[in-house]
């Protein structure tokens, strides 16, 4: 009995990014395949996302290109894979205001979303910080926090201080201060039971790699790594961590880092026709697959 089914939808990736911006201290370990991706959550009468990608152009196209970014396709064509309309799309939880989770607001007309407050208020101090400070602002995009912002103007916004349980039902929401961000938030969808029988831990980047949450030796026991970019603390990195593993009923794999091109080993995937992946992590009762 699955309630809801769960997509990871590629939208672009890196073809080569430095394994250092991935797995903290990984010096000299080369590049590797970045996806970057959103996950769609269908079930009990409702389409919900994490993430919604960045829009390819003006700023958002700019940043891409700094980062190495190809083969980005609109989430228009990126949700058709699943037979769903943007415009259908009713919740969105956004992990974290970085442009490339946060970039495309704009193409989700009738979305509600949520976001940590913190996350909103702490990019705005950053945005007012003297520019020696614009490290902090590697990874966002001003416009994106604005237009964020005019969501609440439009009642669309709801801003979180804290977890929250059944922000749909059977899906919560948890806060994960002073991480890779802020106010960085992860999403426990509850399949199962409140123990996390059958739960699906939705990362966003508080981790991007089976790495971060295993190790890099497989010989080795079980290690957390924190990611290779934080505004906040690698400690808070490890027990976030930590609590995503337990919210997965202790199990690794249900805690899903977005960007780990691995994920078509584990789980169903299917390469599209612009080379994109679509992985399928659960179905709901009566859905069918999009991989097989
Ligand atoms: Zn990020």
């Amino acid at each position: 009995m699955a309630n809801y089914s769960i997509w990871v939808l590629e939208y672009a990736y890196v073809p080569s990014y430095h394994v250092s911006g991935i797995v903290y201290g990984a010096h000299n370990q080369g590049y590797r395949k970045l996806p970057y991706c959103y996950v769609l959550i269908k079930g009990q009468g409702t389409v919900a996302m994490v993430d919604v990608g960045y829009n390819e152009k003006d700023v958002g196209a700019e940043m891409a290109r700094r980062f190495g970014v190809e083969a980005w396709q609109n989430p228009e064509t990126v949700l058709k894979q699943a037979g769903v309309k943007p415009e259908e799309v009713e919740h969105i939880f956004l992990s974290h205001a970085h442009f490339d989770h946060m970039g495309n607001t704009d193409a989700f007309p009738k979305a509600k979303f949520y976001l940590q407050e913190r996350e909103l208020s702490k990019w705005v101090w950053a945005m007012a910080l003297d520019e020696r400070f614009r490290w902090l602002n590697i990874a966002t995009d001003p416009g994106d926090v604005m237009r964020v912002v005019d969501l609440a103007r439009q009642g669309r916004l709801e801003l979180l201080d804290g977890d929250r349980d059944d922000v749909l039902p059977g899906i919560d929401i948890r806060k994960a201060d002073d991480t890779h961000t802020w106010g960085c938030q992860f999403v426990t969808v509850r399949n199962g039971d409140r123990k996390g029988s059958d739960s699906w831990v939705l990362a966003g980047d508080l981790v991007y790699s089976f790495e971060n949450l295993e190790g890099q030796d497989p010989k080795a026991p079980t290690q957390y790594i924190p990611v290779g970019l934080a505004v906040g603390s690698q400690t808070n990195l490890l027990f976030t961590t930590d609590q995503m593993v337990k919210e997965g009923g202790g199990n690794l794999q249900r805690v899903i880092p977005v960007h780990e091109e691995g994920l078509r080993d584990r789980f169903p995937s299917r390469i599209n026709d612009h080379g994109l992946r679509v992985t399928e992590l659960c179905l709901a009762d009566g859905q069918r697959s999009l991989v097989s």
